[in-house]
């Protein structure tokens, strides 16, 4: 489509999006996926296309066209084609081809997730979501992170919470029970209980701890039951760590690589971030180019609570030190406040993770969240605690299991060094760029609480 006009005879397959019908001419638009637009092809009714196979192309059918490309006269397109062949390929649609020329709702092309694919929409977040997926390789690439592969089955819990999937070969009809009466895990596959994992945060760590600067970019599962328009059991998860890196390093590089993914997305997928500007939210592409251009900001927790207070009426859930942000405080702080991303530190070690690195206070720790408009929270990260001791009391005091632990601690043994890093949610990533509103609608086939078909 950005070739120009020649005579020299071309083939293009695809699949008939519209067709159009006027006296002496059809016009077909034949998609192949590569871009939002079809080509136009127009068949002469006094060519040797026969009526019949005109008549069976209708929206759906797969069709190889035979033409040259000349000027097209239309507006929005630089070239389109004068047929001389058309040939129906397989089987025609049925009559109840659930895709006619009409906006159909999010909800329902949910039930047909193996059609949807063939929508604009669908077709626009394939493509960015790909688009995506590159920038993030690129990005980490071009700054000499190596890419880990962090294991998908764990014998661990990342965080120390619940909300795991279980992996079993046990029959369930018939589960070993130990003499206290808990389940006997010893004849399971591993032998002992195991998850799908939460996060590969803490097996990349070791790879950190010895090879620099890594990243780790795969699917994580969690089995929470929370119906919401953020949540996925499975999504995909983004997560750098750095070796002699401290938070401020950590929050360089999440500042840098939002940029670079919006910007990327900006300058690659300009008809597709179009179409989302135009149909799915107005004015996405100025949100994104202005986060790009300015500086994110920054505050800690306390300062964040503080000004929190100052407007509590407002929230459902009142804020006070010492409690986990939600949803609407979070979107206050960026939207209002801010009125652009924010970055928030030095969080009450209650509400995070064990590994989080303590400040001198004993009170609050080394954690930062990025937060952006219409969101909240996107990134979530902080420096690690890298002394053994710390460490150790840490998870003590928690009441998880130290022998669980013993490889994670014996980076503390070893050559110990502050290192960062943080996890970003890929889908939350996409829903951010393309302006859509439920993460339902970025992943292909998406598993939520009694939902897996496809
Ligand atoms: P939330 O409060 O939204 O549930 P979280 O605190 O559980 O998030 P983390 O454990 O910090 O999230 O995970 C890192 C990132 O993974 C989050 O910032 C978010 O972008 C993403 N994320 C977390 N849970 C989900 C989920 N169920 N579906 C999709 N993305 C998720
Ligand atoms: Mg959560």
């Amino acid at each position: 489509m950005q070739s120009d006009p020649s005579d020299q005879a071309i083939t293009a397959q695809g699949w008939v999006k519209t067709k159009r019908d006027s006296k002496n001419v059809c016009f077909l638009e034949v998609s192949d996926g590569s871009s939002m637009k079809g080509l136009q092809i127009i068949i002469d009714k006094s060519s040797d296309i026969s009526e019949e196979s005109l008549a069976l192309a209708a929206t759906g059918a797969a069709v190889s066209c035979e033409g040259i490309l000349v000027d097209s006269p239309a507006k929005g397109q630089k070239v389109e084609m004068q047929a001389t062949a058309l040939t129906i390929v397989g089987t025609v649609p049925a009559e109840d081809y659930p895709l006619q020329k009409k906006r159909h709702s999010f909800e329902f092309l949910r039930e047909i997730a193996h059609l949807r694919p063939r929508t604009n929409t669908f077709g626009a977040v394939a493509r960015v979501r790909n688009a995506m997926s590159t920038a993030i390789h690129g990005f980490f690439q071009e700054r000499g992170f190596l890419y880990v592969h962090t294991p998908i089955i764990t014998g661990s819990d990342t965080e120390g919470a619940g909300q795991m999937f279980q992996v079993t070969t046990l029959d369930l009809d018939n589960i070993p029970k130990t003499e206290e009466g808990k389940t006997d895990y010893s004849g399971d596959f591993f032998g002992k209980q195991t998850h799908m994992t939460v996060s590969g945060q803490l097996q990349v760590e070791n790879y950190c701890c010895a090879l620099g600067d890594v990243y780790t970019f795969g699917p994580t599962f969690r089995a929470e039951n929370s119906n919401t328009t953020r949540h996925l059991a499975e999504f995909w998860m983004i997560e750098p760590e750095m070796a002699f890196c401290e938070l401020e390093g950590n929050m360089e590089l999440a500042e840098d690589f939002i940029k670079y993914i919006l910007n990327y997305v900006l300058e690659h997928c300009s008809e597709d971030m179009d179409f989302f500007n135009q149909w799915v939210l107005k004015g996405v592409k100025d949100t994104l180019q202005s986060v790009v251009d300015t500086p994110f900001k920054h505050m800690t927790y306390t300062d964040a609570v503080a000004e929190l207070e100052k407007v509590n009426d407002k929230f459902d859930f009142k804020v006070s030190w010492g409690c986990d942000l939600q949803t609407e405080h979070e979107r206050y702080l960026t939207e209002e406040l801010c009125q652009g991303p924010v970055i928030v530190t030095d969080y009450p070690k209650e509400i995070k993770a064990f590994y989080m690195k303590m400040n001198e206070d004993g009170k609050t720790v080394r954690a930062m969240d990025v937060l952006v408009p219409r969101l909240g929270e996107i990134i979530g990260g902080s420096q690690r605690e890298e002394d053994f001791d710390k460490l150790k009391a840490r998870i003590d005091e928690m009441g998880m299991d130290e022998s669980e632990y013993w490889w994670y601690l014996d980076l503390r043994r070893f050559g110990t060094v502050p290192h960062s890093g943080f996890g970003l949610g890929f889908e939350r990533l996409i829903q951010y760029v393309t302006g859509l509103g439920n993460i339902r609608d970025v992943i292909p086939f998406p598993r939520t609480v009694k939902t897996i078909d496809f």
